[in-house]
């Protein structure tokens, strides 16, 4: 495993992390998120919680992480937080109804990997920007330390996406893959909407231009002290494309009864759902199938952080459900037929667990929806999920507006 002590991909350390920063994701943390003070000694920075890597693979749930904040902090002290983790779920209810946006990257991100091939100097602005030997010190210390840590602060993220679109120039899809490659917490929703957002696709018009003044003040507790980013871009015009993404009509699937799962099933993991925990089934499962697809997240080679990450999660997801519902667990590996692990176990039907639109609905759907046409599959949704992404039809206002009625709605209330 080559992921660092703080970040085992387990729900143990999960929790752990959650406890740990508790007394920090209250005021303190909105009087301090934008620092980026870099990683400490232990791989961990001070004023953010980190928690996004198992957020995404679904080790935890984003309900149990607010549910913790509200315990320990009055809604006000602690709305910050709470709206950033509302973000992540307004992204993911975002895409879903605009899926196209997911596959349109996809097509642009292949053509552009296949210009960096074609074209000597787009191949060598590239391998300079992915290596960090830009000569702009602070893009290049973010460089290096997305593939060495699998990890950026989210302010780091936004000057690291606009100097690389708006000063070097290069396609913002070879950059949200150089993410995705790299990112434990790589998410086809927050990656893909975040890059279209700094670029001025997602608000349109809208962009975010990096300055260097800005990342001066924000990165002065940086182990070695501020950054420098001398030179960088201070006008750009924002990116325009002519598709405007019309918005798909949401069809979710009701919370899943016993009755839907009264006869054997198997439980699938996935990349965002390792762990069964979230997913709260009323049920016992009689076989668990791991599915980890991490390689599905870039045709070019996934860093080893961000695969393991998600590949130990899905294998400790697999050992503690087989020990939680005393059932045998086994691996699905890419490219195999799921039908004869099902039929060994004798079972005929499968509870899988959403798929967000992304690489994991795409590595996993076609071999799962002659199941679904059958009426053999059971799609479980959490209940923050349902109630939040019906808001996220245009910006975040309309999913801020609503976050008071969906704690109600979830019954997630903080009370101990
Ligand atoms: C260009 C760019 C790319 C990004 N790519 C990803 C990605 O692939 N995966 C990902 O999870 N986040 C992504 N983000 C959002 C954000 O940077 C990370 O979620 C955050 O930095 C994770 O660190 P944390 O857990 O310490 O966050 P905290 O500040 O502690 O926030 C708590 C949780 O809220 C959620 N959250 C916080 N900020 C945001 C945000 N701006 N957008 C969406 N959710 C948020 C995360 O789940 C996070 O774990 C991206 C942002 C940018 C600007």
């Amino acid at each position: 495993m080559n992921t660092a002590p703080s970040f085992a991909p387990t729900r143990t350390a999960a929790l752990n992390r959650l406890a740990a920063f508790l007394p920090a994701a209250g005021r303190r943390y909105a009087d301090t998120r934008n620092e980026d003070g870099g990683p400490g000694a232990d791989g961990a920075y001070g004023n953010v919680s980190q928690l996004s890597p198992w957020l995404h693979a679904g080790v935890l749930g984003e309900a149990e992480v607010i549910e913790a904040v509200l315990g320990q902090h009055s809604p006000n002290a602690s709305e910050k937080f709470v709206a950033e983790v509302f973000w992540r779920i307004y992204f993911k209810g975002y895409l879903e109804q605009r899926p196209a946006i997911w596959s349109d990257y996809c097509a642009g991100r292949d053509a552009a990997l296949a210009a960096v091939d074609r074209n000597a100097g787009i191949r060598t602005a590239y391998a300079e920007a992915t290596e960090g030997r830009t000569g702009i010190e602070a893009f290049d210390v973010w460089a290096r330390e997305l593939v060495a840590a699998g990890y950026l602060h989210n302010h780091a993220r936004m000057w690291f996406a606009s100097i690389w679109i708006f000063t070097l120039k290069l396609d913002w899809r070879l950059g949200a893959d150089f993410f995705l490659r790299h990112l434990m917490d790589g998410d086809a929703a927050s990656n893909t909407l975040s890059w279209r957002w700094v670029a001025g696709l997602h608000t349109k018009g809208k962009h975010y231009m990096a300055r260097p003044d800005n990342i001066a003040r924000y990165t002065t507790g940086r182990p070695g002290g501020a950054l420098a980013a001398d030179g960088i871009a201070d006008h750009a015009e924002p990116l325009e494309e002519a598709h405007e993404y019309a918005r798909q009509k949401l069809d979710l699937p009701a919370p899943v009864t016993a009755a839907e799962l009264a006869q054997p099933f198997a439980l699938l993991l996935h990349d965002e759902a390792a762990h069964h925990a979230p997913l709260a089934l009323p049920a016992a499962p009689a076989l668990v199938i791991g599915a980890a697809r991490p390689a599905a997240r870039s045709p070019g080679d996934v860093g080893v952080l961000a695969r393991d990450f998600t590949q130990d999660a899905v294998a400790g997801g697999m050992a503690e459900a087989a020990a939680a519902y005393g059932c045998p667990a086994m691996d699905w590996r890419a490219g195999e037929p799921l039908a004869p692990l099902l039929a060994a176990a004798g079972v005929d039907r499968i509870a899988i667990p959403y798929l967000p639109a992304g690489w994991t609905r795409d590595a996993l759907w076609p071999d799962l929806a002659p199941m679904a046409a059958k009426g053999r599959a059971v799609t479980v949704l959490s209940d923050c999920n349902r109630a939040t992404w019906p808001h996220a039809k245009a910006g975040f206002f309309g999913v801020a507006k609503a976050i008071v009625g969906v704690l109600r709605e979830c019954g997630i209330t903080g009370a101990r």
